[in-house]
């Protein structure tokens, strides 16, 4: 293949131009020997850069970006949403995403979607799935049917997520921006009530993702033991980034617990204002630089499917993200493949390039750790071994599925 190759983990592409050995969807070698290359099926790549697949850690596979917020999209039919939800894991895939997290839906058509996808059926990311998130009476996201408040309640539901086959859980440990009568900054469990959701996920060795907007919710889930903060926006009064807590923050330090801030393109627009720094771009650096300072990890995250956050948005966010949270190139690029694997529990899936693990793969024109823009010019996307050209041809199968019926669950 001749390839220029960022293994995930290091500071610096391949020295020299590599060959990707890929055999039943896993990577079985990578190197410069000779009879690498021999295969008369290879891709030709001469110029190229690989690094590994992408990995979003939010998203709404159910949700149309088009739409509003998630209440709205209740009354869409079930057969119109499933061809939708096929359209956008496809986008998601041939923008280079091989994996995403879903956090929550009502009816786990996302778990349909994920299981086609896992059978070769459809193309698409690696889903895990989270289903109904657990929130508390009239709290976030309520319609989607994840109700409790004792700790009965609270392992009932993850009991019907777990029966579902979720691979993960999510918990609403405050209000959210998009349901009505909640707020963003008030803390809809307390740690306790938190820590009975993190127990009953890993007696069935689940990881908890807890929706954080506030001080308080973000110190409870992180005393709770959750594994990801999600948006992290220490909302207050003024709005996201107005009431940042050093004390909690120091206290995410040094847990298993990785920030997953779901910042989108809209906060690049949102940088600056007839060239000065708005006040929303100065709070939230601030508060995710000082999350890097503190050494807390942060993984990239998109939110997709919110209002105006398409699917296959995460290459374009990569570099606002960078922006905001002070990354290097090749920070961004850790935070988009092997910390986010590390934080979702996939590191020994995917991640890197690495022999063994599965062949997820970007190829695009350009040098990302250069520039990260880079990853928008696609040549190849590998998805467990099945290579697609940028527009969706398959060009390679290895050991994959063979593609069968698109257009719907
Ligand atoms: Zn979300």
């Amino acid at each position: 293949m001749g390839l220029s190759v960022w293994d995930g983990r290091g500071d610096a592409v391949s020295a020299e131009p590599l060959t990707l050995r890929v055999d039943d969807g896993r990577i079985v070698a990578l190197g410069t020997a000779p009879e690498l290359s021999s295969d008369a099926e290879g891709i030709d790549c001469a110029g190229a850069f690989a690094v590994p697949g992408l990995i979003d850690g939010h998203v709404h596979m159910t949700l149309d970006p088009e739409i509003g917020p998630p209440a709205k999209q209740l009354a869409v039919a079930r057969d119109v949403l499933h061809v939708a939800m096929v359209e956008r894991a496809r986008a998601m895939l041939l923008a280079g995403i091989t994996t995403a997290r879903d956090l929550g839906g009502g009816e786990w058509s996302e778990f349909l979607l994920r299981d086609r996808i896992a059978a070769g059926l459809v193309p698409g990311p690696r889903l895990l799935c989270a289903g109904q998130p657990v929130t508390s009476p009239d709290g976030h996201c309520h319609f989607w049917g994840g109700e409790a408040r004792t700790p009965d309640e609270l392992r009932a539901v993850v009991a019907r997520q777990l029966a579902h086959d979720a691979d993960c859980i999510k918990v609403m440990a405050t209000g959210g921006v998009m349901t009505k009568g909640t707020k963003p900054r008030e803390a809809q469990f307390d740690a306790d009530e938190i820590r009975v959701v993190v127990e009953a996920a890993a007696a069935s060795g689940r990881l908890v993702a807890a929706h954080c907007h506030s001080a308080p919710g973000i110190r409870n889930a992180s005393e709770a033991g959750v594994r990801t903060v999600e948006h992290c926006s220490w909302s207050g009064e003024d709005g996201f980034g107005s009431d940042f807590d050093p004390d909690v923050l120091a206290g995410m330090a040094g847990r298993e617990l990785w920030i997953s801030a779901t910042p989108n393109p809209s906060w690049g627009k949102r940088l600056e204002k007839e060239g000065q720094p708005t006040p929303f771009a100065t709070r939230m650096k601030a508060c995710m630089r000082a999350a890097r300072e503190a050494g807390v990890p942060m993984i990239a995250s998109t939110d997709a499917g919110i209002p105006g956050v398409r699917h296959d948005v995460l290459p374009r966010m990569l570099p606002v993200f960078a922006e905001y949270a002070g990354l290097s190139p090749v920070e961004a690029l850790r935070a988009v493949t092997c910390e986010v694997a590390k934080a979702i529990g996939l590191e020994r899936v995917t991640g890197r390039l690495a022999d063994g693990l599965s062949a997820d793969v970007l190829i695009v024109d350009g040098n990302p750790l250069d520039d990260l823009s880079a990853l928008q010019s696609v040549r190849h996307v590998v998805a467990r071994g099945r290579c697609f050209s940028a527009r969706g041809r398959v060009v390679s199968e290895r050991g994959a599925a063979p593609l069968g019926a698109t257009g719907g669950l």
